[in-house]
C-alpha cells in the first residue's frame, strides 16, 4: 500500500509540473508570439510577404513599407533615426513600437496560422501615424549627439506631433549587436525615453509643489517667503541660487527660487504633498497610445528628514518623472485642468475594402486633475515666467507658459536639463517636454531644443 501511495503521489507531482509547464508556455506563446515571429532568426516566417502593410505619418510620408519581401524605411536618414523607437525595427527590437504592437495589423499575423506566408490570412492594413517626420527630425537634430527625449502633443486632440528618443540608430543600417551593448553612445538605446523612462525632474517639479500651495495654503498667492540664500534646517542645509529675499509664490517660480517651494512641501508634510502629487498622476500607471507609461513616483520614506522633504518640494531627493506624464500635466493647465490622453495612430486602414478605420479616440479616463481657477493661475504664473525669464524671443508668437529645470543627479555627472511648456493660443494648441541627460542648465540645454522644435511646429501648424 505505501508503495503505491508514494507512486501515485509521485505522479501527481509530475502531473502537475507537466501543467505549470504547459500553462507557463501556453501563456508565454500568447503573450510574445508576435514579438519571437518578427526577430530576426526568425525571418523566414515573415519574409517573402509582399503584403505587409505601410506606416505613415500624418502627411502620408512613407515610414515603412515592404519592398520585394524586404522592409524598408523612409528615404530620409534624420527621419529613420528620430522615428526608429515609434516605427520599431525589423528585428522587433522596440517592443513598444508600432511594428511590434500591430503586428497583426500590418503583416496579417495570426496566433494560429502565424504569417500564413506567402500570402497572410488575416488582411494586412497600412497604419497612420498622428507625428508628423518633419518635426521629429528636426528634434532629433536639435538633440544632436545627447541622450533625453523630446515630445510635442496637441492638448486639445491628444495627439503627438513629435516623439524623438535619443540614443538612436539607422534601421536601414543597423550597428553591429556588439557595438550597440559595449560602445556608451548606444547605451539605453532600446529605450523609448518618452514613455519608458523616469528622471530626476529638477524645478520643473516645482509647477506641482505651486499646484499644492494653491490647493492648501489659503495665503499661497499673498505670502512673502525669505530667501537668504541658505537655510539650514535641523542642520542640514537647503541652498538657493541666489539671495532673492522677501519674494512670493509668483516671483519664486519665474525665479525659481529653492527656498519657496521646500518651506511649502516642509509645510505641507509628506502626506499631503504625496497626496497632491497623485491628484496630478504621480505613483500611478498613466497610458499613452494603450502603452502603460513608466510612473513619475512622489514617494518619501518614514525616516526622510525635513530637509529631505524640503528637496522634494523642489524636484530633488527621490522625486521621479516621466516626460509623457509631465506632458499630460501640460495639458491639464492648458485645458482649465483636465487633461488629454496622448495617442500617436491617427488611423488604420485596411486596402481590402478601403475603409478608414479610425480608431475610437479613448477621452480621458484620468478625470479633473486641478481646479479651473487654479488651472488658470498656473498658466499665469508660467506666462509670467517665461515672457520675464526666458524672454519670448525664443518662441516668437507663440505665447507660451514654461518652465525649465536642471535636476542634480549625482556629483560626478552634470544634471539633467528639462523645458515643459506649452502655448496658450488655443489655435496654436501646441504643449512640449524635452529632457537634455547629462547635460547643463535646463534654459542652456532643454532650452534650444524646445525652442527649435516649437519653431518648427509653428511653422507647420499656426
Ligand atoms: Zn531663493
Amino acid at each position: 500500500m505505501e508503495n503505491i501511495k508514494i507512486r501515485s503521489l509521485l505522479l501527481y507531482l509530475l502531473l502537475l509540473s507537466f501543467l505549470f509547464g504547459a500553462s507557463f508556455f501556453i501563456y508565454e506563446y500568447i503573450t510574445n508570439a508576435k514579438i519571437w515571429s518578427l526577430n530576426p532568426i526568425n525571418r523566414h516566417l515573415s519574409s517573402g510577404s509582399a503584403y505587409c502593410g505601410k506606416i505613415l505619418d500624418r502627411n502620408d510620408n512613407v515610414l515603412a513599407q515592404t519592398v520585394n519581401g524586404k522592409r524598408v524605411y523612409s528615404d530620409n536618414e534624420n527621419i529613420r533615426k528620430a522615428l526608429l523607437h515609434t516605427v520599431g525595427d525589423s528585428a522587433a527590437s522596440f517592443p513598444s513600437s508600432v511594428q511590434a504592437r500591430y503586428s497583426s495589423e500590418l503583416f496579417g499575423y495570426n496566433l494560429i496560422s502565424g504569417f500564413g506566408t506567402p500570402k497572410p490570412l488575416d488582411t494586412t492594413s497600412n497604419i497612420k501615424l498622428t507625428l508628423d517626420s518633419k518635426v521629429c527630425a528636426a528634434a532629433y537634430k536639435s538633440l544632436k549627439d545627447k541622450k533625453g527625449a523630446a515630445i510635442v502633443l496637441n492638448y486639445l486632440t491628444g495627439e503627438i506631433i513629435c516623439m524623438v528618443s535619443t540614443p538612436s540608430y539607422d534601421p536601414s543600417n543597423k550597428p553591429d549587436i556588439k557595438e550597440i551593448s559595449e560602445n556608451d553612445e548606444y547605451k539605453g538605446v532600446y529605450i523609448n525615453r518618452a514613455l519608458l523612462a523616469s528622471y530626476t525632474p529638477g524645478s520643473i517639479f516645482k509647477i506641482i509643489t505651486a499646484i499644492a500651495a494653491l490647493n492648501n495654503l489659503e495665503d499661497a498667492e499673498k505670502r512673502i517667503f525669505k530667501c537668504t540664500k541658505i537655510k539650514v534646517i535641523n542642520g542640514e542645509k537647503i541652498v538657493c541660487m541666489q539671495d532673492h529675499g522677501d519674494i512670493n509664490l509668483k516671483s519664486g517660480l519665474a525665479k525659481s527660487c529653492d527656498i519657496v517651494f521646500s518651506d511649502i512641501a516642509i509645510e505641507l508634510g509628506k502626506d499631503k504633498m504625496a497626496s497632491e502629487a497623485e491628484k496630478l498622476g504621480f505613483n500611478k500607471r498613466l497610458c499613452a497610445e494603450g502603452i502603460n507609461l513608466s510612473a513619475s513616483k512622489y514617494e518619501i520614506a518614514e525616516n526622510s528628514s525635513k530637509a529631505d522633504l524640503g528637496w522634494s518640494g523642489i524636484g530633488q531627493h527621490t522625486v521621479l518623472v516621466n516626460p509623457m506624464h509631465m506632458l499630460i500635466i501640460m495639458s491639464a493647465i492648458a485645458n482649465k485642468g483636465t487633461p488629454v490622453e496622448p495617442y500617436f495612430i491617427d488611423s488604420i486602414t485596411s486596402p481590402k475594402n478601403n475603409s478608414f478605420n479610425i480608431q475610437k479616440r479613448r477621452h480621458s479616463s484620468m478625470g479633473k486633475m486641478i481646479s479651473e481657477t487654479n488651472a488658470d493661475k498656473i498658466k499665469d504664473m508660467m506666462r509670467h515666467t517665461t515672457a520675464n525669464n526666458y524672454g519670448d524671443k525664443m518662441f516668437p508668437n507663440m505665447k507660451i507658459c514654461a518652465k525649465t529645470g536642471t535636476a542634480e543627479v549625482s556629483k560626478e555627472e552634470p544634471p539633467h536639463g528639462w523645458m515643459i511648456g506649452f502655448s496658450q493660443e488655443k489655435k496654436f494648441p501646441f504643449a512640449f517636454a524635452v529632457i537634455v541627460e547629462n547635460s547643463d542648465f535646463g534654459i542652456k540645454s532643454a532650452g534650444p531644443v524646445a525652442a527649435s522644435i516649437m519653431k518648427s511646429v509653428y511653422s507647420g501648424y499656426s
